[in-house]
């Protein structure tokens, strides 16, 4: 028998999201800011979001942001524009990378799985980019979740560095969810202390919530 699978959001016919579904996150990107870096977001973290986000990590539907790959690619597009980036920069997307221990559990990196698809998207519409794996954690860290925004940045004050010379590259830096941003500025600076001029960064979502401190 044949059994149509559905949307991972709306439970609509439609594998893993539907296009009223993928339809309803095209619109223009949010701008966000955190301290001196620049990104853009598909989405708010509304409640949908972070439920397709915790299928997405904690459930391994990897496919799920296969899917918004394009959305993603978009997003990325916009930016450029934003920071006037000219066509004869090196751009390489860096995925910002998980805990040891997450990655470890969950077998996989979350933001890797965001940026490859991009990547391959805009090359297929004709964006030269580059996908670098760079950043990696030279020291253990605490789970972000449960800290305040200053128990958030010494916690990572010097935590990742780059395996190898990013000397000439301007990266995109990619994650799945901005929340204070400590997480991505400590992948900014890790990036520029390898020589990379960091541009802005997209995100699938950002969070405005305010974190208890
Ligand atoms: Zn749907």
């Amino acid at each position: 028998m044949f059994l149509p699978t559905r949307c991972a959001l709306c439970d609509r016919s439609g594998s893993p999201v539907c296009e009223a579904c993928l339809s309803s996150y095209s619109s223009e990107p949010l701008v966000v800011q955190r301290s001196c870096l620049t990104g853009f977001a598909l989405a708010d973290y509304s409640a949908v979001v972070a439920n397709m986000i915790e299928q997405f990590k904690e459930h391994g539907q990897t496919s799920i942001f296969r899917s918004f790959s394009a959305l993603m690619s978009q997003v990325f597009l916009f930016g450029l524009k934003a920071a006037n980036l000219g066509p004869l920069e090196r751009l390489v997307l860096v995925p910002v990378p998980s805990r040891r221990e997450a990655s470890l559990k969950r077998g996989f990196q979350p933001a890797r799985e965001i940026a490859a698809p991009m990547v391959a998207e805009l090359r297929r519409s004709g964006t030269s980019v580059g996908l670098v794996n760079a950043l990696r954690y030279q020291r253990e860290v605490l789970d972000q979740s449960g800290l305040n925004i200053a128990e958030r940045s010494a916690n990572l004050a010097g935590a990742m560095q780059s395996r190898f010379s990013l000397a000439g590259l301007a990266v995109v830096l990619i994650d799945d969810v901005c929340t204070t941003g400590a997480t991505l500025l400590e992948a900014a600076r890790a990036c520029e202390a390898a020589g990379a001029s960091v541009k802005f960064f997209c995100t699938f979502a950002e969070t405005k919530r305010k974190l208890a401190t």
